[in-house]
């Protein structure tokens, strides 16, 4: 690591110390901005929710025709209000935080001390300017039994291929969480001839990707999301760089390091996510995004991290990196019991949550198909190696331990694959008789653009233990929870190119407590 690099990551940890103290902003509030602009345009969010608190956030940016610029000032004071009423008539917290320019003037306030299972109110200040409110609320307590659990799962959201109306219905949906399993951002440049268009080319600096996540938040349907509950984050590739697997991007000639590392930070400085994250400061290149939420004894929601520690990608050409799908005999390199997915410390980690979980329903949020999926023709057998299929000692690793540890109901949830699969999850999927070990439920894009359906109906085909699949349509699937039966929704908007698309089921399913597997009921 080069020395000014190392002075940096020092003095963006001495930054972030100062910024979680309240006392540093009483300095600055005295020349607070009279502003000629709205520098929230970016909105508020919150996530990371725990019992007792959650991170709230916003960023200050610039006026101008793009989004996303840094202001010209230094550090500011952004004050911040909690209420237990929509208009914040009884406060119940407030204090001041610090936007620093090194982290582009976002803020994160880790709230405590708040009562369990409540919704609650948030707004910001600085200067003259006042941000938009938004709602958000406290897992219930960990010992509790709550009766009933709403969320959403999301991914996919390339803003060149539509408008994000889903999230407009999604916002109707009554619900606690949006579990968002990835591709937020796309790092592509400019396409002609789609339903918009980027403002700049591929994003590789810190500036492109700021201006990437500024963009994508414009999108006035994202943003009211966003206001409106609490978002659980895993990421993919595209938050970096397509097809990337751990420091190994496709292109194997770029700087690829400096390149994670401004995209880790960029996507630090704009969602909801506790400091914590930065394990080695911002800029550092390593996020620990992977963590669990516990809904009380109904449903813990293990987030996972399937990009930042995995093996690169199997049986790669020399000359570059990146997925492939490849035919079973000529690659042996992918079954190799040493690769993994998540990396030794997740899976540790991850199977230490499921073993002690005390949790009916346990949710394992990933960023991928799970299933195997086996897309040759006739007796030749092919596996694209991005998603788990690339990584099957390491599925098998996964799924046997839900066994072993006897893990009540496991539900994996997924994304990446601009479709909707609903699977059964097995130790041996080339043995129709093995027994049913996890639901799993992948679902549609935002936006994103999939396979035709004939290509997806041909694949699943040659999967039985596929039970429904569904490439041609965008939207978002919805999970209704009770101990007894989780039912699942899969919503499709009928158009992309509208911001106010109508919105359908296309099918319903249903899992029932202690019986793995989805049943369709609609
Ligand atoms: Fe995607
Ligand atoms: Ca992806």
């Amino acid at each position: 690591m080069n020395i000014d690099l190392l002075a940096r990551r020092v003095f963006l940890r001495k930054l972030l110390a100062l910024a979680g103290g309240a006392f540093a902003a009483r300095a600055w509030a005295a020349d607070a901005p009279k502003w000629q602009h709205d520098p929230f345009a970016l909105g508020v969010a919150s996530g990371s929710p725990r019992a007792d608190g959650v991170v709230l956030w916003t960023r200050l940016v610039a006026p101008g025709a793009e989004l996303g610029q840094l202001l010209p000032h230094g550090p500011l004071a952004v004050g911040w209000e909690v209420a237990a009423d929509k208009s914040f008539d009884r406060i119940i917290a407030s204090g001041n935080a610090v936007a620093v320019p090194e982290l582009a003037h976002s803020v994160h306030v880790e709230l405590r001390g708040l009562a369990p299972d409540r919704w609650y109110w948030y707004r910001f200040r600085c200067g003259s300017a006042q941000s938009s409110s938004g709602r958000t609320r406290t897992l219930p307590a960990a010992d509790s039994r709550p009766e009933r659990l709403r969320f959403a799962f999301a991914s996919c959201q390339n803003y060149e291929r539509g408008h994000y109306g889903a999230y407009r219905h999604m916002a109707r949906e009554n619900l606690d969480l949006v579990v968002f399993l990835g591709d937020y951002i796309y790092e592509y440049g400019i396409h002609a001839g789609e339903a918009r268009a980027h403002t700049r080319g591929e994003c590789f600096s810190l500036d492109d990707y700021r201006a990437r996540y500024a963009l994508y938040r414009s999108d006035p349907a994202l943003a009211a999301m966003h206001a409106e509950v609490p978002w659980l984050f895993t990421w993919d590739d595209h938050e970096v760089a397509n097809d990337y697997a751990n420091d190994r991007a496709k292109d194997l000639t770029q700087d690829f390091i400096a390149r994670r590392a401004a995209a880790y930070q960029a996507y630090y400085e704009h969602q909801p996510l506790a400091a914590t994250a930065l394990i080695d400061g911002a800029g550092s290149g390593r996020l620990r995004i992977y963590d669990r939420y516990d809904w009380g004894r109904l449903a813990r929601i293990s987030m996972l991290d399937c990009r930042q520690y995995r093996n690169h990608q199997a049986c790669q050409s020399p000359e570059r990196g990146g997925s492939g799908v490849v035919d079973e005999a000529a690659c042996p390199e992918r079954l190799d019991a040493a690769r993994s997915m998540l990396g030794a410390e997740q899976e540790a980690w991850l199977e230490a949550q499921l073993k002690a979980s005390p949790a009916g329903w346990n949710f394992i949020a990933q960023s991928t198909l799970m299933a195997q999926s086996e897309n040759g023709k006739g007796t030749e057998r092919r596996y694209w190696t991005d998603a788990w299929d690339g990584y099957p000692a390491a599925r098998h690793r996964l799924l046997g331990a839900l066994v072993e540890h006897k893990v009540r109901n496991p539900v994996v949830l997924g994304g990446d694959i601009h479709a909707t699969w609903v699977t059964d999850l097995k130790l041996d999927f080339d043995d129709p008789k093995a027994a049913v070990v996890a639901t799993e439920f992948c679902g549609t894009s935002i936006t994103s653009t999939g396979w035709s359906q004939s290509k997806t109906d041909a694949v699943a085909s040659r999967n039985p233990h596929v039970k429904w699949a569904r490439s041609d349509r965008r939207g978002y699937t919805l999970v209704d929870l009770d101990a007894e039966r989780a039912r699942v929704y899969c919503r499709a908007v009928d158009s992309t190119a509208t911001p106010n698309p109508a919105i359908e089921t296309l099918a319903a399913f249903e899992v029932v407590s202690g019986t793995p597997g989805a049943r369709r009921i609609a």
